[in-house]
This record gives C-alpha cells, structure tokens and sequence, in this order.
C-alpha cells in the first residue's frame, strides 16, 4: 500500500487490514450457524470466496491526489455526476449502491478528474453509513483541495432496505454534504443542485 493512501486510510477510525484467513474461519463458522455445511461440495469454497469478496468491497484502490494549479483563475464549479458507488452498509454489511455527483468551486489547485471517483471510492470502500459517507467526501476535498466550496449528492438503494425488512425496492435514498460558498451562498448552491440534477 503507497504511503499516500495509508495516511488517506487513517482518517478513517476503526479500519485496519482484512484478516482473510480468519475472515474464511467465520464465515464456515456463519454457514453452520445458519444451519448450512460448509463441507459439502457445492459450499467447500464458498468461505474463501466470501472472504475475499468482502475484502475487495472494503479495500479502495491506491491513488495519487494528483493537483495542478489553477493557471486559468477557473471559478465556476466542476461537477462530475453518475459517479458509481458501490459500498456496505454497517448495519446489515449488506451493499448500497447508486451515484454520487461530486462539484467544487476551484480556489489555487484544481483536481484531475479521475480523483472525484477515487475520493469516492476511498470511503466507499468501508463499512458506511450514507449520511457519513456523503460527508466524509466532502470534507476530505475541502480539506485536501482547499476549493472555495464543496457539493456531494449520493444517491443510493440499500438492498437491507429492498431485500428484507420493509422490502422497498427501487428506493433511493438522497444525502447531500456542502461546504464554503455552497453552503452559504444560496445561487452557489442552486446551480449545484440544478447541474447534478436534484431538486432542492
Ligand atoms: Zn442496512
């Protein structure tokens, strides 16, 4: 793992490394529990692979936070919308999934775009709540980017939501996190809203 993405990772409390052994130990030992064995053909490998799907669920890829300078003086906001988030809910560890729209208003240094979905994926990776994923991006970007504001919509269905218990499938619920200009300048946050298609 790069130096640059531990530090990223240790801004999140509570997240180590995946243990896949003992992770493949619990889940034979889940399947029991559940009434199953995990000694028949059909599941023999069903713990190893559980183990590693988990792992890559809560693993972000490495990134580099590539800035350039804002040479231009660029002021109007950056918006990339339809990001993928895939990520776990804590709760159920159970996935959520939908889009994020991710905008800025560019101070000094301006972000590759690519880096909108990597801040993304960094904490959807992990096991979440969307209310703090939401903020947690958008506050790492006012922290590491230093932009003159922040916007983040996601909007997800969580499956322990559509699967079980209320069984509302193809709900979708909607956060929003703004800092700086977004938040207090009323047209700022507007336009936002308007160019990552939500109403508010
Ligand atoms: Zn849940």
């Amino acid at each position: 793992m790069t130096e640059a993405l531990t530090r990223h990772l240790q801004v999140v409390p509570g997240r180590n490394g995946v243990d896949l052994a003992a992770a493949e130990r619990a889940v034979a030992d889940l399947l029991v529990a559940l009434g199953r064995d995990p000694d028949t053909e059909h599941l023999a490998d069903t713990p190893r692979r559980v183990a590693h799907a988990y792992a890559e669920m809560l693993t972000p890829r490495e990134f580099d936070l590539t800035t350039f300078p804002n040479d231009e003086g660029y002021d109007e906001l950056v918006l990339a919308r339809d990001i993928p988030v895939q990520s776990l809910c804590e709760h159920h560890m159970l996935p959520f999934h939908g889009v994020a729209h991710v905008g800025y208003l560019p101070g000094a240094r301006i972000l590759g775009l690519s880096k909108l979905a990597r801040v993304v994926e960094l904490f959807a990776r992990d096991l979440q709540v969307q209310e703090r994923l939401t903020k947690q991006v958008a506050e790492w970007l006012q922290r590491h980017l230093a932009p003159h504001g922040v916007g983040v919509v996601i909007e997800a269905e969580h499956l322990c939501m559509s699967l079980r218990g209320v069984r509302a499938a193809g709900t979708r619920t909607v956060t929003s996190a703004l800092q700086g200009l977004l938040r207090e300048d009323p047209r700022s946050r507007q336009e936002f809203f308007a160019l990552a298609g939500v109403n508010a």
